[in-house]
């Protein structure tokens, strides 16, 4: 494990700094943006946020250069994760879930026309991406998902239904997991496509969740018609693809903003208990030590996930540690952070407008991180097989 800096990544964290300073407009320096999923303001502001990240060349930056990006490290990116945490930076609006997931998939499967179609649209936030992988009935088993697209000509023509489709309400695309061969095994009969959300039989009903924000939704898809050449891969090859998709959104997207998100519920959790003259309070005090011992844990954690990017370029299995470990610490952050507003906060609606209703915002929230991306229970089993070699559970 590394844990020093180079003197050219520490030059890049400093030139990152001095471009936020410039560029990041002070009124969007607050940190509640972070959550925010269905108000327009937020949307709008996140759009402008990636556009400007765009045109800076920062809102890929371990990309290559033609492609938009900087050719970054691993390191650097972290480094430039550290340098908008500093800054009280929004999430942009395709945030680093769609580039890392769906454009790193383009990137490495994708046509050259897929590339040169999609990947500046996606990094400048002119076209919004939602990821079409769950169904009712198949969520941790992701492989019996039944949606099926079926070839007629030069088109695939789709028929089935997704949920808990993030921001799907707003999406341009989808990135589109779904049945198109039919002889075969059902892990190898998967393909993903990008599906045009504004083509004709495609439907979308958000889903009210208990923090009051429809972040998702329900999307029904009835003869819904795909051009042939939006099929990533070959045919038969989507498992292999959200494989990929999915070792990502639990590895370097977790490292890389999960953990600004955990820091951000420790200082709140002070901030809170300093307001209300808590800290002398001995539970109080354990408790927030206990719970920075576990965010510099996860920080230590996402030291050795990056040494181990670096050298293979790939997440591995430990993914799946930051993925429970992270998650559990937010949820434990939160329930210690109600305890410190007592009624204030059970009493509160979840919201922004004060301190208190955002920690019901966060605490209700927090309890979608050990299911979002993979539940708890499939990473512990995971983990069972891949790093301690136990025989696959029946
Ligand atoms: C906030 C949020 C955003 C999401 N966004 C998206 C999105 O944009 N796109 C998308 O495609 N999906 C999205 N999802 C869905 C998410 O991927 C699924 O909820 C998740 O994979 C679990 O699937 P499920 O809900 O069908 O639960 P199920 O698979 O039905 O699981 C139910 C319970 O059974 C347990 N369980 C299941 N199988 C096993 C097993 N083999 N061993 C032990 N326990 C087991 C699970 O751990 C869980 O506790 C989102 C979810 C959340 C909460």
């Amino acid at each position: 494990m590394d844990f020093s800096f180079s003197s050219e990544e520490l030059a890049f964290a400093s030139e990152a700094r001095s471009w936020l300073e410039k560029n990041l407009p002070t009124a969007w320096r607050k940190e509640h943006m972070w959550t925010r999923a269905d108000d327009p303001l937020w949307v709008e502001i996140a759009r402008d946020w990636q556009r400007l990240l765009y045109e800076g060349g920062w809102a890929a930056i371990s990309w290559p250069r033609e492609l938009g990006g900087r050719g970054a490290t691993v390191v650097e990116r972290w480094l430039f994760e550290q340098e908008l945490d500093r800054a009280g930076a929004p999430r942009p609006i395709a945030s680093s879930g769609a580039v890392d997931l769906i454009g790193t998939a383009i990137l490495r499967h994708g046509t050259e026309k897929q590339k040169q179609r999609f990947l500046k649209p996606l990094l400048s936030g002119e076209e919004l991406w939602c990821q079409g992988f769950s169904e009712p009935g198949a969520g941790s088993d992701l492989a019996s998902l039944r949606t099926r697209a079926e070839r007629d000509g030069d088109v695939f023509v789709v028929n089935g239904q997704k949920v808990w489709t993030s921001h799907a309400d707003i999406a341009d695309w989808c990135f589109l997991l779904c049945r198109t061969e039919f002889d075969q095994p059902r892990h190898r009969g998967l393909s993903l496509l990008l599906v045009d959300m504004r083509t004709p039989g495609i439907s979308v009903r958000p889903l009210r969740q208990m923090t009051g924000e429809a972040e998702f939704c329900e999307v029904f898809f009835s003869d819904v018609r795909v051009p042939a050449d939006l099929l990533v891969g070959r045919p038969g090859s989507g498992w292999e693809i959200a494989m990929g998709i999915l070792a990502h959104e639990r590895g370097p997207v977790w490292t890389f903003t999960f953990q600004r998100k955990i820091r951000r519920s420790l200082r709140h959790a002070l901030g809170i208990a300093r307001r209300r003259a808590m800290l002398g309070d001995s539970l109080t005090r354990q408790q927030l030590a206990q719970a920075w011992m576990e965010v510099k844990l996860l920080e230590l954690m996402g030291y050795r996930s990056l040494t181990r990017l670096k050298k293979t370029g790939q997440p591995g299995a430990e993914s799946s540690l930051e993925k429970v470990l992270g998650s559990e610490t937010d949820q434990r952050l939160q329930e210690v952070t109600m305890r410190l507003l007592d009624a204030l906060g059970l009493g509160s609606a979840p919201g922004w407008e004060e301190p208190w209703q955002r920690t019901t915002h966060d605490y209700l929230y927090a309890r979608s991180e050990t299911i979002m991306g993979g539940t708890s229970e499939i990473q512990r089993n995971l983990i069972a097989q891949r790093i301690l070699g136990l025989p696959r559970g029946s």
